[in-house]
């Protein structure tokens, strides 16, 4: 398993919000698997960079492609690229998940009260949870504490999330909503005649659909639940609204407002296309983060979708290929696009895993590498040493694994998360001469 970064399990560590330990979990499954001697993991080698797909292609009679989504969608406004303290969400929870390629983000929580987030996902509800949620809990979590520093230093009590459709189009989960209606101090603002209209017009899909159902009423109960004193932060759900553009502070360039759409929904009620209305409403914020998707990349010399954003794929097997045994496989968000769980990733990686023992049941595989006398990593030690390159080992990982863990008992967390390349290589380097 080649990984560009020295250390393993993609967005689960960079992802999964720190206060979902559970989630993670699943961590010690993938380790037990790195336990099998058939298993080698090589880190901090990128493919693409360290070594070309087309150089690693002889050396392995089956590939799996299963890079993620490395990139996110933009709004496309005007302000969106230049001015300051307006990122995606995949930057900001790197941030705070201790990401090497976002720990310089330095987000500015001090300038304004209020934050937007433009999506209505789960993950802009991780986001919004993280920006309200009491600091000594999150600081407990394996969030990195140069997060937790600026965390304490909040001025942000509220936080707007913005969706261009109705609520009953919303993406999150009840539980991810639970946990919003639980936060302490915290009230949750919403239209509610909005969402009585909505469930109204579309009563019939409703009574069929009780996750759904279940989600406006929770949404209700949560909207009208009564504090015995005023709190003193809120979350909004801005429903039926898309931004349009961002206005900086003409002195500093940095965030001072969103202009907002408003739209209304047209079509059908099971799938409705919102449509603005021309009616632009003004939001002061100094901090936005859009949460609207994720994008994957091609890899040179590999099919690729562009207008889906995948790899196309016929249960795992690439199938742009000319030779349908080509032993070049997809798994993951770069298989089925940038949505869904781990369980998810899980079911269609174990699809992905079929095809490859049913390709070689049926003799499809030809053996490269029996036929080029190669030995896979083996093979290819020698080019990545020419280069400079410094493979990592899953026992190389376990020293980084080791001394986060220690990091994090003197602060009683899990761990403390190591959060640059170079400090990473120095442990390593020396667990190797110990
Ligand atoms: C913010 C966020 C929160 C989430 N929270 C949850 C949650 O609470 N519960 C849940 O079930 N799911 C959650 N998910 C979804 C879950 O993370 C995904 O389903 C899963 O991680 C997708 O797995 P993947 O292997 O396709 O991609 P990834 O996990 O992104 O793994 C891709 C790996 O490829 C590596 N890579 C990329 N390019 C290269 C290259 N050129 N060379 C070598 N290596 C490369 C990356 O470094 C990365 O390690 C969340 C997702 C996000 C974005």
């Amino acid at each position: 398993m080649y990984e560009a970064l020295p250390v393993p399990y993609g967005l689960v560590r960079f992802g999964v919000a720190p206060d979902h330990p559970e989630v993670k979990n699943v961590i010690h499954k993938f380790a037990s698997i790195a336990e099998d001697a058939r298993f080698r993991f090589v880190g901090n080698v990128n493919i693409g960079r360290d070594l070309q797909f087309a150089e690693l292609k002889p050396h392995y009679d089956a590939i799996v492609l299963s890079y993620g989504a490395q990139e996110d969608q933009h709004l496309g406004i005007p302000g969106e690229e230049s001015i300051k303290n307006v990122f995606s969400a995949r930057a900001f929870v790197g941030w705070y998940n201790g990401s090497p390629e976002y720990r310089n983000l330095n987000p500015d929580l001090t300038s304004s009260d209020t934050a937007v987030v433009v999506g209505q996902g789960n993950v802009a509800l991780d986001v919004a949870r993280t920006l309200l949620s009491p600091v000594d809990d999150i600081a407990r979590t394996d969030i990195t504490s140069h997060a937790v520093e600026a965390l304490r230093k909040s001025k942000i009590k509220h936080v707007h999330l913005i969706g261009r459709r109705g609520p009953l189009q919303a993406a999150f989960t009840a539980k991810e909503l639970r946990e919003m209606i639980a936060l302490p101090d915290t009230k949750l603002n919403i239209d509610l005649n909005l969402v009585h209209s909505q469930i109204k017009a579309d009563a019939e899909a409703l009574a069929k659909d009780r996750p759904r159902r279940r989600l406006m009423e929770l949404l209700i109960k949560g909207a009208t639940k009564t504090f015995s004193e005023e709190p003193s932060k809120s979350w909004t759900l801005q429903f039926l609204r898309s931004p349009v553009e961002l206005v900086p502070h003409p002195e500093t360039n940095a965030l001072k407002a969103v202009l907002l759409e408003k739209n209304t929904l047209q079509g059908s009620p099971q799938s409705p296309k919102a449509v603005g209305t021309g009616q632009i409403e003004e939001l002061s914020t100094g901090l936005l983060l859009r949460s609207i998707g994720y994008r994957s990349v091609p890899f040179r010399g590999v099919p690729f979708d562009s207008r889906k954003g995948l790899i196309p794929n016929v249960k795992g097997r690439v199938s742009d290929e000319k030779d349908s045994a080509s032993g070049l496989y997809v798994s993951g968000w770069l298989k089925r696009g940038p949505t869904g769980v781990i369980t998810a990733t899980m079911y269609d990686a174990i699809e992905t895993a079929t095809s490859i023992v049913e390709d070689v049941q049926a003799g499809n595989l030809k053996s490269q590498v029996a036929s080029k006398g190669s030995d896979g990593f083996e093979s290819l030690k020698d080019l990545l040493k020419e280069r400079g390159a410094n493979p990592i080992s899953f026992k190389d990982w376990e020293s980084i694994d080791k001394a986060e863990i220690t990091a994090g008992e003197a602060k009683g967390k899990p761990r403390e998360k190591i959060v640059d390349v170079q400090s990473m290589l120095k442990i390593v380097a020396a667990g190797r001469a110990e």
